[in-house]
């Protein structure tokens, strides 16, 4: 029992499911979004830069791509010359390394805490959202003592953070905020219903349409903030979130999650 546990933990979600980012709305505004890997050395994590492209796009195929209730594509891209040694996640969101609409992944040693796994940060400015996943390459990442099944589970999972999804405190879901001794390589029942409502097959625009949706949603709450450096979660039902969302118009609005 050691490492994996996320450090903010959020007690009073106990009794539900599903948790998104109101500060986010409704994630990617497109169902089909690129993936770029980093070109920087992954191999503090266990694995080289290629193997850590293989590794993303099974982590897309086996969980995110794999939702039938879903209408998401992730398309993992080649390694790309883009840098990001020694920046955190601000800072690569900040020097614009992340394309508009897309992901970032890539390995580093930015993580404040030695032995986290990684982490995702998802920013949106109006409909535009960019994410940028870190895997930890520093000397006490845990990466290089995984399996490959497990290593493939926390990129799926912070993959999920990027696409707009925060933790559930159900067990039995890919999001669970802590995957220390989880062998689990399926998606639950909360994982699918959060990515089912942020890509729905038919976008249901936000009027009457979008009622029947909330009926659905009972499981799935909304949280501002998701970060290891938080005490406690600023958590609004789900209604409230959809509400902010449609007050959508602030400016940049950052999502950050460490596993
Ligand atoms: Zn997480």
């Amino acid at each position: 029992m050691k490492l994996f546990i996320l450090l903010g933990l959020f007690t009073n979600l106990l009794a539900f499911g599903s948790t998104l980012n109101s500060n986010t709305g409704r994630g990617f505004d497109k169902n089909e979004i690129d993936i770029y890997i980093s070109s920087t050395d992954c191999s503090g994590a266990g694995f080289s830069t290629a193997t850590f492209r293989d590794l993303v796009e099974d982590a897309v195929d086996d969980y995110w791509n794999a939702v039938p209730t879903a209408d998401l594509k992730l398309n993992v891209k080649g390694v790309s010359n883009i840098d990001i040694a020694g920046k955190t996640h601000n800072d690569i969101l900040n020097d614009g390394l992340v394309p508009a609409n897309a992901i970032l992944a890539g390995c580093n040693q930015s993580f404040a805490s030695p032995t986290t796994l990684g982490g995702a940060v998802m920013s949106c400015t109006g409909n535009t959202c960019r994410a940028v996943l870190i895997i930890n390459s520093g000397a006490s990442s845990q990466m290089p003592n995984q399996d490959r099944d497990t290593q493939i589970a926390v990129i799926a999972h912070e993959v999920g953070h990027a696409i707009g999804l925060g933790h559930t405190e159900i067990s039995h879901n890919l999001m669970y905020f802590n995957i220390s001794g989880k062998t689990q390589n399926w998606l639950g029942q909360d994982d699918i219903d959060g990515v089912s409502y942020l890509y729905p097959h038919d976008e249901p625009a936000l009027g009457c349409d979008f009622l029947p949706l909330l009926g659905s949603m009972g499981a799935i709450k909304d949280i501002s903030d998701d970060d290891d450096d938080m005490s406690g979660g600023f958590m609004i039902s789900i209604l409230a979130g959809v509400l902010l969302s449609l007050l959508f118009f602030t400016p940049t609005k950052i999502f950050k999650s460490f596993i």
